[in-house]
């Protein structure tokens, strides 16, 4: 059995309320971390309705051993921007209440890699970033142009709200911009032109990724679409010219798009090295290049990185563990975490003897399906499951619903290992709701990258 937390010694007990640490009330989960950090951390807890004080000693660094229910204990700050490209608004009516919440929140950007527009940013918000170093953030940028941002955003602060990523960048916080580009919109000439206001007023930002409008068929805004093949070949075209010009004054690309561009134009992905370390993973740039090294053992520490840092769609309004920052995707990997044995239909599943099948999304298919027969693994089953929960343009396996894999189950063969990517689980719950134990065949759960989806396959 393992030694008890320091806070577990202090007498710190489950379901306590943690008022105050060595005096100071903490915001998040980040002034947590700085308190806790301490040598000795005195204490002011509620327990069912007493206030007692506890004080707890241990080393300067070592882990206080409390698991913390949010990584925001004030009110989390939402946006005051009404954005016609944003995907909150597109989501079926009865989805669970969390998903709904628009943060435009600093702290989950640091936390989690959310975007911020910075429309809600302050002075006290600056000081704050400059005097923790909370970097690096990550900012929605959109458009350069103050009237064009500010109507993208449908927010008039979005005009000038850029002035506080130039402070960022003047204090040497590291900054990841991204610019969703809608069709008739921001691409073309506007693209052209953000992207010259990036040369020109914040070409120290480490990196700019050019992401697709993502559309279901919920959307009410009539001028947003899909781009059309034309139009994602016309956004690589300006990336193509831009990363030249990046290349020429800075030294580096600086500006990369989302693997979904080159599905979508028909064009072969860069070679990995044209990713420079992969520093939008996440945001879905060179995801496939990342999971093919992966997959075909071409590590290196730049691909560790990248096929390591995963957390899916909405995931922090799932809570973050005490152990890190990132909530875990499965119950079972929470109790992993909390150093519980693992047990449940998801993680200790017996491998059948039956060959695998590989469940997906559409675009996650179009990728796949080369790498596998590259690897002579053409026992494979691929399934591309396609996204009717969402429907419009939506393909990538991270929006993949319970309800969409069960219709696609249920047709099946029984006599199959059925294995589905962790990206699109949060708390082994899809965004619908459903569990993975309600689907129709039992699946396994693989972590998204390409070592754990060969580990999971075994030999042919
Ligand atoms: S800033 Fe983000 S959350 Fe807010 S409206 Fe725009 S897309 Fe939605």
């Amino acid at each position: 059995m393992a030694d008890p937390s320091p806070a577990s010694r202090a007498g710190l007990l489950p379901g306590d309320e943690i008022r105050s640490m060595n005096g100071q009330v903490p915001r998040d989960v980040i002034e947590y971390q700085l308190i806790a950090d301490e040598a000795v951390v005195d204490l002011d807890i509620s327990r069912g309705g007493f206030d007692l004080s506890l004080s707890v000693d241990k080393a300067a660094g070592e882990p206080l051993g409390a698991e913390i229910a949010s990584a925001l204990f004030d009110q989390v700050r939402t946006c005051d921007n009404h954005c016609e490209f944003c995907f909150i608004y597109q989501l079926p009516k009865g989805m669970r209440k969390s998903l709904y919440l628009k943060d435009d929140d600093y702290r989950l950007s640091f936390l989690y890699g959310n975007f911020t527009t910075l429309t809600r940013f302050t002075e006290a918000d600056l000081e704050r970033v400059i005097d923790q170093h909370l970097s690096p953030l990550y900012v929605s940028i959109h458009a350069t142009d103050p009237e064009v941002r500010a109507r993208m955003l449908r927010n008039r602060r979005g005009a000038l709200s850029l002035r506080w990523l130039r402070l960022l960048l003047d204090h040497e916080i590291e900054v990841h911009g991204q610019v969703v580009v809608c069709p008739g919109v921001n691409d073309g000439a506007v693209l052209y032109d953000t992207l010259a206001g990036v040369l020109d007023r914040f070409c120290d930002l480490a990196t700019v990724a050019l992401v697709p409008l993502g559309i279901s068929r919920y959307t009410t805004e009539a001028a947003m679409r899909a781009h059309t093949p034309a139009e994602a070949a016309g956004v690589l075209d300006t990336l193509a010219e831009w990363q030249q010009i990046f290349q020429r004054t800075l030294g580096r690309r600086l500006v990369y798009a989302a693997d979904e561009y080159y599905l979508l134009a028909g064009r072969g992905f860069p070679p990995a090295e044209e990713y420079d370390g992969f520093l939008q993973h996440e945001n879905g740039i060179g995801m496939a290049r990342a999971f093919e090294a992966d997959l075909l053992g071409a590590e290196t520490a730049a691909m560790a990185g990248a096929a390591g840092h995963t957390t899916g769609f909405f995931q922090w309004v799932e809570g973050a563990p005490a152990t890190g920052y990132r909530a875990p995707r499965t119950a079972a990997a929470s109790q992993a975490d909390a150093g519980a044995p693992r047990s449940g239909r998801v993680a200790l599943r017996r491998r059948s003897q039956h060959p695998p099948t590989v469940l997906t999304g559409e675009y996650g298919a179009k990728v796949l399906r080369p790498l596998l027969a590259g690897i002579g693994r053409e026992d494979v089953g691929l399934v591309a499951v396609p996204n009717n929960f969402f429907g419009g343009n939506i393909a990538v396996s991270g929006l993949m619903t319970g309800s969409d894999l069960a219709a696609v189950l249920s047709d099946l063969p029984e006599d199959r290992r059925y294995l589905l990517p962790d990206v699109c689980l949060s708390n082994g719950r899809f965004l619908d709701g459903m569990q993975v134990s309600e689907l129709p065949r039992p699946v396994e759960v693989v972590a998204t990258d390409g070592r754990s989806l060969l580990q999971a396959l075994g030999a042919r």
